[in-house]
């Protein structure tokens, strides 16, 4: 279940968070998570103990790091990287999103968690799977591994041109009655529905999702919009996070 943390002000999954691994995903109110400090106020305000905070420079890329600290620093930056996986205890890892998805994944039996930002690009190049991929790669079962989709655009407010449709109606036919809808005479996608279906394809139990059920450019109090807020300076990205405490 998703649930809301009003002291926090973080949506978080009970899925996921329980003594040993501590993750959210931020509303506004937190911050605007593109600026670093913002992200450190947060731990070093709530007195969350860390060792390490990750940033993932987002390139709309399917490429993942197995992340490794290589020294003592307390910030870490990864180059061209729209996902992360690691084992270590203490490190943060986070993405920044403001209508692409983010999505949040970890096998408590082996220790191993994960974060990635998708939007389009991401989702139709089969980011979760590729995601869901690495971690069996080093050692997570499917069985085991537990995923929260967090705030991303509805299809309510996601419609698209001609030629992205066409692009995800040849890699995703199979789902076409699912995630795609038609409404005022444009095409609409439903993202997060087709992540969370990608999911399922490569095998991860339904009772091992969390699914986010509101739309980031609705929801003008909560989230931050890409859509919505590009052109003023209202505009901001929200902080994903996951670490094993
Ligand atoms: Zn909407």
């Amino acid at each position: 279940m998703i649930t809301y943390d009003p002291n926090l002000k973080i949506f978080f999954s009970s899925l996921i968070n329980d003594d040993h691994f501590f993750s959210g995903f931020a509303t506004k109110a937190v911050s605007d998570g593109r600026k670093v400090k913002n992200v450190f106020n947060f731990f070093q305000s709530q007195s969350l103990s860390f060792k390490k905070i990750i940033i993932p420079e987002q390139i709309h890329s399917v490429n993942i790091e197995l992340f490794q600290s290589k020294d003592k620093e307390n910030l870490e930056k990864i180059p061209d990287t729209d996902g992360i996986i690691s084992v270590e205890k203490g490190v943060v890892l986070t993405v920044v999103t403001a209508d692409c998805s983010p999505i949040i994944f970890v096998d408590k039996n082996k220790d191993i968690i994960g974060i990635s930002h998708q939007g389009w690009r991401g989702s139709v190049k089969r980011m979760t799977q590729k995601m869901v991929g690495k971690m069996i790669h080093i050692g997570a079962k499917i069985e085991d591994i537990k995923v929260a989709l967090g705030p991303a655009i509805g299809e309510c407010c996601y419609d698209i041109d001609e030629d992205r449709f066409y692009e995800f109606k040849e890699e995703f036919d199979g789902y076409s009655n699912k995630i795609f809808h038609f409404r005022g005479g444009k095409r609409h996608l439903n993202l997060s529905l087709l992540n969370y279906l990608l999911l399922i394809e490569t095998g991860i139990k339904k009772e091992n999702i969390d699914y986010f059920p509101f739309c980031t450019k609705c929801d003008e109090e909560r989230f931050f919009s890409f859509r919505r807020d590009k052109k003023g300076d209202r505009y901001g990205e929200m902080f994903s996070f996951i670490m094993k405490t």
